[in-house]
């Protein structure tokens, strides 16, 4: 339903709460947000079925963390519950996403690549992220590799935040058939479903295409194409009242 990712060096649980609630009028029934800590580099989870007021009360403020992704829920796949709200991880732990939209071919993917994975939610989400790290395990891959091989077999709508947690300092992002922009400011950048989510920090927002990659830092924007080819694209200025 809504998506706030977040790369910069503010505090990214601030950035992502606030973002989530900017988006709370879409509705939804669950929320969650994944956050990097800048120390440890270490990934913490938060999840929570309801209110974001709940999960708000829950995600510890005091981490240092500038690097995150947040999602709020409006199931497709599986009960609203906390077992089945985003972030989703992959079964090492090393990869994080976020997903608005339906993957039709799930099942199959579940059966056959993924026939050896235990899921811990009934989301075609889950299986997404672990398509990633089959790629990125059994091909050795990186995580840009891995995400694009994995694009390449998903079918169906999506806008997808990703972080691997052996570059804690990238978020990945693809989308086909839903929306997803690239907010970008001064010294950070911000992956939205809606430029509602992060309009209080920029009013900067890039297109992003179906079919392209997206990698942000927090200095830099790269958009590819399928063919791995950086494409050029000005940001444009969002009309919204913050
Ligand atoms: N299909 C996903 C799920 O059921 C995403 C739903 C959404 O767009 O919020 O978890």
């Amino acid at each position: 339903c809504g998506i706030v990712g977040y790369i910069g060096n503010g505090s990214a649980q601030e950035v992502l709460l606030n973002g989530l609630e900017r988006l709370e009028y879409r509705g939804y029934d669950s929320a969650g947000v994944y956050v990097v800590d800048a120390e440890g580099q270490q990934g913490h989870l938060f999840r929570e079925e309801g209110r974001i007021a709940k999960l708000e009360s829950e995600v510890d403020m005091n981490l240092e963390a500038h690097t995150g992704i947040g999602h709020t829920r409006w199931a497709t796949h599986g009960e609203p519950s906390v077992r089945n709200a985003h972030p989703h991880q992959s079964t090492t732990g090393r990869f994080t996403l976020v997903h608005n939209g339906v993957i039709e071919n799930y099942n199959e993917i579940k059966e056959s690549i993924l026939s050896g994975v235990t899921f811990h939610s009934d989301t075609d989400t889950e299986v997404a992220v672990n398509l990633i790290e089959h790629y990125a395990l059994t091909d050795g891959l990186d995580a840009e590799a891995a995400f694009l091989k994995a694009l390449n077999v998903i079918e169906g709508s999506y806008a997808f935040a990703l972080i691997d947690s052996e570059e804690p300092g990238v978020v990945f992002a693809a989308k086909n058939k839903s929306p997803l922009l690239i907010g970008k400011g001064t010294d950070f950048n911000t992956i939205v479903s809606d430029a509602m989510a992060s309009i209080d920090l920029t009013d900067q927002y890039v297109e992003i295409h179906d079919g392209e990659i997206v990698i942000l830092t927090e200095e830099n924007v790269t958009i590819k194409n399928l063919k791995g080819e950086t494409v050029e694209r000005d940001a444009y200025t969002a009309q919204l009242d913050a």
